[in-house]
C-alpha cells in the first residue's frame, strides 16, 4: 500500500514536471516590441560597427544573456572581440552566450542574428528595425523560452553577430574560433518583422544544401505557420554562410527579402513591423526546433561545398 502511495506521488510529480517542461512559453508581440524598441531607437543611431551605439547594443544583449544565466566564453564574459578595423573608433565584438546541454553537451546548436546595421548618411539615421533588430529580438525570445524550460538536451550557443553589414566579418571570425566539430546546425534569424506577401509564413535560405527544410516542415505541423518557398538567392549573404563553408548545416530564416520597401532605407522603423505576426512565427520556430534541441533530429548536408 505504502509503495502504491509512493508510486502515485512519484507519478504526480513526474506528470507535473513533464507538463511544466512540455508547455510552450508564449512569445508575445509585446516582448518582441520591447527588444526592437530599444535596439532600433533613434538613440542607438543604427548600431553601426565601430560606434559607441554599437557597444551599447552589445551591452543590452549581454545583459539579457546574464538575466537568463547563460555561460560566458572562456574569457569570462560574453564578448568575442573581432580584430579592429582601421578607421573604427571602437573595437567590435560578437556577443556569445552558452546554454549548456543537459545530456548532450558536446553537440552544439547555434541560434544567431546580427545586431549591427549601417551608419548615418546625410544626417539621416537608419534604425534597422527589421534588419536586424527583429532577428535579435527573435533570438532573445527563443533564449528566454529555452532557458525557462531549464535548457535543452543539446547545448545551444546564442550568437549576436557584429559587422554582418561589412561582409559577414563577425560570423566569419566566430566560425573559426568556435568548435566546428561540435556544431550540429546553425539557425540564423533575419528580417522576420515584415511579412513578404502572406502572413504566418517564413522561408529558409539555401534549401538545397541540407535536409533542414524537411525537418522544419515536420516541426511546424499544427502551428498555423508554414515554410514558404525560398525567395531570392540569399544563402551566401548572411551569417549562416561561414559555418556552411566549414561543413555545418547552416541556414537563415527570414520573412522578408532585401526587396522589401524599406530595406537599408531610413524608413526601416518599428512602426512598419507586424510584431503580432512575428510573434506567431517565433513561437512556431521554437516548436519546430524542439526536436533539434532535444537531439532527436539532426540535419545533414545534402550538397557538400
Ligand atoms: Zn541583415
Amino acid at each position: 500500500m505504502r509503495s502504491r502511495i509512493l508510486l502515485f506521488l512519484f507519478a504526480c510529480i513526474t506528470t507535473s514536471y513533464l507538463k511544466a517542461g512540455d508547455s510552450i512559453p508564449d512569445v508575445s508581440a509585446e516582448e518582441l516590441s520591447a527588444h526592437v524598441s530599444f535596439l532600433a531607437s533613434d538613440k542607438l543611431k543604427g548600431r553601426a560597427a565601430g560606434t559607441q551605439e554599437n557597444i551599447i547594443a552589445a551591452g543590452y544583449i549581454a545583459a539579457q544573456f546574464a538575466l537568463y544565466h547563460l555561460q560566458p566564453l572562456p574569457s569570462g564574459n560574453y564578448y568575442d572581440t573581432i580584430p579592429q578595423f582601421s578607421g573604427d573608433l571602437y573595437p567590435s565584438c560578437n556577443v556569445i552566450g552558452v546554454l549548456p546541454g543537459k545530456s548532450r553537451p558536446e553537440e552544439h546548436l547555434l541560434i544567431s542574428a546580427h545586431f549591427d546595421h549601417v551608419p548615418e548618411k546625410n544626417g539621416q539615421v537608419y534604425n534597422g528595425a527589421n534588419d536586424n533588430a527583429s532577428g535579435v529580438a527573435a533570438m532573445l525570445a527563443l533564449l528566454r523560452c529555452f532557458a525557462e524550460q531549464g535548457g535543452a538536451e543539446r547545448t545551444i550557443v546564442f550568437c549576436a553577430f557584429n559587422m554582418e553589414e561589412r561582409g559577414l566579418v563577425g560570423s566569419t571570425h566566430f566560425a573559426d574560433v568556435s568548435y566546428a566539430e561540435k556544431r550540429v546546425a546553425v539557425i540564423n534569424l533575419e528580417m522576420l518583422g515584415i511579412p513578404q506577401k502572406r502572413k504566418a509564413q517564413f522561408f529558409m535560405t539555401g534549401t538545397r544544401f541540407s535536409d533542414l527544410a524537411a525537418l522544419l516542415r515536420k516541426g511546424l505541423a499544427g502551428t498555423g505557420v508554414s515554410l514558404a518557398k525560398e525567395k531570392g538567392d540569399l544563402f551566401m549573404r548572411s551569417d549562416n554562410y561561414p559555418f556552411y563553408l566549414q561543413g555545418t548545416p547552416a541556414h537563415t530564416l527570414m520573412a522578408a527579402t532585401d526587396f522589401s520597401r524599406c530595406y537599408h532605407r531610413p524608413c526601416d522603423d518599428i512602426g512598419n513591423l507586424d510584431l503580432k505576426n512575428m510573434a506567431l512565427i517565433v513561437n512556431a520556430i521554437f516548436k519546430a526546433f524542439r526536436p533539434l534541441a532535444a537531439g532527436t533530429e539532426t540535419p545533414v548536408l545534402t550538397k557538400k561545398n
